[in-house]
């Protein structure tokens, strides 16, 4: 169920489907999605398909996080990335060896703690943890050259666009749960610039720690 055979099949959907990136489809191919879900699902870890982690989480669809990689590393290459809502990190996985660093913020503390534990595993060390509140994104580190959510917020959270460098990208999907829309937003210096890339489902990005 993990094999090669299964693995390339997901690859193909994915080409299928408009991904071009060879760096970001290497990386579906590599990382092993079957470790950031639970047993029991791990038969169905590369289904193109969203599943449930816990705590009500889900571990987003393999298409997503390849179109949202893809966009992001549209503008820039091996610079510093924000990452909101870690979740089990598998995102994180695929996008860190594509950068040169991500700072990640999630907040629900044990998931965070599980998560850093996978990605040491699978020796991902380019990653800094913060558990944490997404709306205020992480400014210490920042501006940014991409910031990436995976959760939604109704609304576009101010700090994020503020923590986004000259030239950088958010992507982001915007909108009530069942009807978002996935967004790339650039920093053109005296204004941002926003184009949809289409409909998605995502959690939602809840307020407060
Ligand atoms: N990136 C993950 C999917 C994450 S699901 C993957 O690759 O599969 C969305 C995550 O956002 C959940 O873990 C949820 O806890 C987190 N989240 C929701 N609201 C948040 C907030 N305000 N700040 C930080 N994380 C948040």
């Amino acid at each position: 169920m993990t094999s090669a055979r299964t693995r390339n099949r997901l690859v193909q959907r994915l080409i299928d489907q408009g991904i071009r990136s060879e760096a970001v489809l290497n990386q579906i191919r590599n990382v092993p999605r079957h470790l950031f879900v639970d047993e029991a699902l791990a038969s169905r870890a590369y289904e193109d398909t969203a599943l449930p982690i816990g705590l009500g989480q889900t571990i987003s669809q393999p298409y997503i996080v390849a179109r949202m990689t893809e966009a992001l590393l549209g503008g820039f290459q091996g610079e510093v990335v924000l990452e909101i809502g870690t979740g089990c990190g598998y995102q994180t996985a695929v996008l860190a060896p594509l950068v040169k660093k991500i700072y990640t913020v999630e907040r629900i503390h044990e998931l965070m703690r599980k998560t850093r534990q996978r990605l040491r595993d699978l020796d991902i060390y380019n990653v800094q943890y913060r558990p944490g509140d997404g709306w205020e994104g992480w400014s210490k580190y920042g501006p940014y050259d991409g910031i990436i959510v995976t959760a939604a917020p109704p609304t576009i959270p101010e700090k994020l666009l503020q923590q986004l460098a000259p030239g950088g990208r958010l992507i982001i999907p915007i909108g009530e749960q069942g009807r978002q829309e996935l967004t790339m937003i650039t920093n053109k210096n005296d204004h941002f610039q926003q184009t949809s890339l289409g409909a998605v489902s995502f959690v939602p990005l809840v307020h407060g720690k």
